[in-house]
């Protein structure tokens, strides 16, 4: 199976579905005009909003999406698609500097992967807060000429000083009451790059000894000499991110802006400039309300971009989309689906407590997407040598199996057994402890949609390591043929014929770091790096693998969930990568 369109998880209930509700009930968000584009107030429109609410998913284009990501777009589009409203894919590319088109192309790319659109017929909400730095800067002069604002010259040093702490107050900045048209001045000239970075800021004038650290008359935007990656040079300012952000949702006309808690404090801030800026006749009601969600935090990992990051360019892991990262692109290249992901999504929830999971909730997510989708196929990963000292020689025995147990209409694969097969190292003892029914001197089991054999020895190479199995083949005892039954055998063992394998490298994977929590606390995240999370091996593939396609999906029998490679694979060089296994392994 390739990737496919994910299958639409059924809605739980949250506390924001619960809000939405409300507000939708209530009226709050009813009567929006919409002139089909972002706009502000003074652009009048009596076109009513056709969308029943308006969300958005607007990451920093600063690195690659992220497992948590994936839970803010499934939650934003999500809510979209069941309430008929829209969600807007916005850049928050206020930065210049650490932002890139590399990063953009990669998140328009994941979204659209994830299985979300941004386009609503003639509507296509992909927007770029870089392109409202004009409306921005129109908002700013405003807010100084409303005496709402203004530009600070103290030194960076002098501000922190004057800006007190969670348990005492700051004070004034000198400048906080100059003339309005003195700051005005002065921000044009910021505006026409007079000023050296860091020599002034503009700031808004709220109140210097709220307790909330974020009302003590924030920054509102800071110099910065640098090229942007869509506006190049026209600017030398640039707004700060919790000036940008409400004044963008607002343009969008966002009912609602969901992020993440920590931006909780942040909230009184976000509201003030929406409810100035209307006052001022800049932005239209209803204001966009801004509800907080907790992260999603997956043990084994770390989400921060800047890490990932490190992980990158340190050579720590081989990119962006190495399948041991937590990044979406690298969690496609391991096998992980749309589907499961979103399953993953709506299985995790949406609440305010700190939310970590197990990795193993996204394994369990993917081998429920695929059970029913991927075909089976056989695989030998750790091959021994099993010989079947009975066998007619030259004789090869037509079998076929299933491509899938519950599919009869997909057909056989077709592959033959012969007297020297593989069979998988894990399935062989020398002497069986209690409960193993697979392959040791004495014991019969079954080969696989092929013949009951009976082991009759375990040869061991001069290091102890197995190196042979010899057993002998009870030829009436075919899978599908009427002398099957008459043997009752308690293992069933899956195999491939040494003639007709394919050879094949298959990448193995366990947990990326060895600790759950590596970069909480003090701990020195990069030491916990696990030196075994990736291995590569050998492989010997049944016949009807030549067909795979690069990006298929198969459950190779009694091993687990893997994928052609999407960017390796070939007929003539078969690579997999093991996406999950079939059992949960022990930890
Ligand atoms: P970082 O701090 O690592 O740079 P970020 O949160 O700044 O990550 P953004 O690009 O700003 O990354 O995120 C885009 C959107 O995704 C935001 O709305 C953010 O709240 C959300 N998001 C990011 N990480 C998570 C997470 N772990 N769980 C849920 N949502 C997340
Ligand atoms: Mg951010």
């Amino acid at each position: 199976m390739a990737d496919s369109s994910p299958p639409k998880p059924a809605a739980l209930p949250h506390f924001i579905r619960a809000i939405i509700d409300h507000d939708l009930d209530a009226g709050r968000v009813s009567n929006r005009s919409w002139a089909g584009y972002p706009s502000d107030a003074r652009q009048g429109t009596k076109q009513s909003d056709k969308a029943t609410i308006r969300t958005r998913f607007p990451p920093e284009p600063n690195g690659y999406l992220h497992i948590g990501h994936a839970k803010s777009i499934c939650l934003n589009f999500g809510l979209a698609r069941d309430y008929g409203g829209r969600c807007h894919m916005r850049f928050d590319d206020t930065n210049p500097v650490k932002e890139d088109q590399e990063y953009v192309d990669s998140i328009l790319d994941t979204v659209k992967w994830l299985g979300f659109s941004w386009d609503h017929e003639a509507e296509v909400n992909l927007y770029y807060a870089s392109d409202y730095f004009q409306a921005l800067f129109d908002c700013a002069e405003y807010l100084i000429k409303a005496s709402h604002a203004y530009v600070d010259e103290q030194s960076p040093e002098e501000m922190r000083a004057r800006r007190g702490s969670l348990t005492e107050p700051g004070e004034d900045s000198p400048f906080r009451n100059r003339p309005a048209e003195e700051s005005l001045t002065r921000f044009h000239e910021m505006r026409a790059g007079k000023h050296a970075e860091g020599s002034m800021v503009l700031r808004a004038r709220i109140d210097m000894r709220s307790p909330n650290l974020n009302m003590r008359d924030p920054a509102l935007y800071r110099i910065r000499f640098a090229e942007h990656h869509r506006t190049g040079k026209q600017w030398c300012i640039y707004p700060m991110y919790d000036y940008a952000h409400p004044i963008s949702d607002a343009l969008e006309n966002i009912t609602h802006s969901l992020c993440t808690l920590e931006f909780e404090d942040h909230r009184p801030f976000y509201d003030w400039v929406l409810e100035r800026l209307a006052e001022g006749g800049f932005l239209r009601r209803p204001l966009p309300q801004q509800t907080e969600f907790a992260r999603l935090n997956l043990y084994y990992t770390v989400t921060s971009k800047r890490k990932l990051q490190e992980l990158v360019t340190s050579g720590r892991v081989k990119g962006w989309d190495d399948p041991r990262m937590p990044t979406l692109v690298g969690l496609r290249r391991r096998g992980f689906t749309a589907g499961s992901i979103q399953l993953f999504c709506e299985r995790i929830g949406v609440s305010k407590a700190n939310q970590w999971v197990d990795p193993s909730v996204l394994e369990i997510a993917l081998r429920d997407d695929l059970e029913s989708k991927a075909k089976r196929a056989t695989a030998i990963i750790d091959p021994v040598l099993l010989e079947i000292e009975n066998w007619p020689r030259g004789h090869r025995e037509a079998c076929q199996a299933p491509w899938h147990p519950q599919h009869a209409e997909w057909g056989h694969r077709a592959f033959h057994c012969t007297g020297s097969l593989w069979v998988e190292r894990d399935d062989v003892r020398v002497s069986a402890e209690k409960g193993f029914f697979r392959l040791f001197p004495g014991n019969k089991v079954r080969l696989r949609y092929g013949f009951v054999i009976e082991c009759s020895a375990v040869d061991l190479d001069s290091e102890g390591r197995i190196l042979r199995v010899s057993a002998r083949y009870f030829a009436d005892s075919r899978s599908g043929t009427a002398g099957a039954d008459s043997y009752k055998v308690k293992g069933n063992i899956h195999w491939v014929s040494i003639d007709e394998a394919l050879e094949a490298e298959v990448h193995l994977y366990e947990n990326l770091f060895t600790d759950p929590q590596p970069d909480s606390g003090e701990k020195d995240w990069l030491s916990l790096i696990n030196p075994d999370a990736h291995r590569s091996v050998k492989a010997w593939l049944e016949p009807s693998l030549a067909q795979a396609k690069a990006a298929e999906h198969f459950q190779f029998e009694r091993l687990g969930y893997f994928v052609a490679d999407r960017l390796d694979h070939s007929a003539q060089r078969p690579v997999f990568q093991r996406t999950v296994g079939l059992k949960q392994a022990a930890r």
